[in-house]
């Protein structure tokens, strides 16, 4: 019997941001080593964090808010 998954198991990482144990599932596996990334080392609820926060920035316009337009 030969199974694709054999390689990859369910991995239980704790996150570096908030400490939490998470589950990295074998299609995780498969899919980080098929775009060439490590395995997370944050839970996808930190991950969304950051990325929200990297977009909130990207979105926030370098001068501070105010009616400012000339
Ligand atoms: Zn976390």
């Amino acid at each position: 019997m030969e199974n694709r998954l054999t390689a990859f198991r369910f991995l239980t990482i704790q996150c570096r941001t908030c400490g939490c144990d998470f589950i990295i599932t074998p299609q995780m596996q498969e899919w980080a080593l098929s775009k060439k990334l490590s395995i997370p080392t944050h839970c996808p609820q930190c991950l969304q964090e950051r990325k929200a926060q990297k977009q909130q920035e990207q979105a926030t316009p370098g001068r501070g808010g105010g009616l400012d337009d000339s």
